[in-house]
């Protein structure tokens, strides 16, 4: 639920939302995003960890190339972001 449709739901009740409980909505509603990208986070970060050679399985260029030397790219950029 993003932050406009717990909005709608306080909006369901029949009068303007209490500014304590646009807040709580807003905080909570936010919390849940950060819960949900963590998860994808440790998703990537779980898809692209080094094997016993030192790169990273999931980022092949192509099946008869090598596989990238780990951080790949895509942890490279989640390292500098996250
Ligand atoms: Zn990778």
């Amino acid at each position: 639920m993003n932050v406009d449709e717990a909005l709608a739901t306080v909006r369901v009740v029949g009068r303007p939302p209490a500014a304590n409980e646009v807040s709580m909505l807003v905080a909570q509603t936010l919390a849940d995003e950060v819960e949900r990208q963590r998860g994808a986070v440790a998703h990537v970060r779980e898809l692209h960890r080094p094997d016993p050679w030192g790169d990273c399985p999931t980022c092949a260029p192509d099946p008869e190339g090598d596989d990238l030397p780990y951080p790949c790219p895509t942890m490279r950029v989640l390292e500098s972001e996250v």
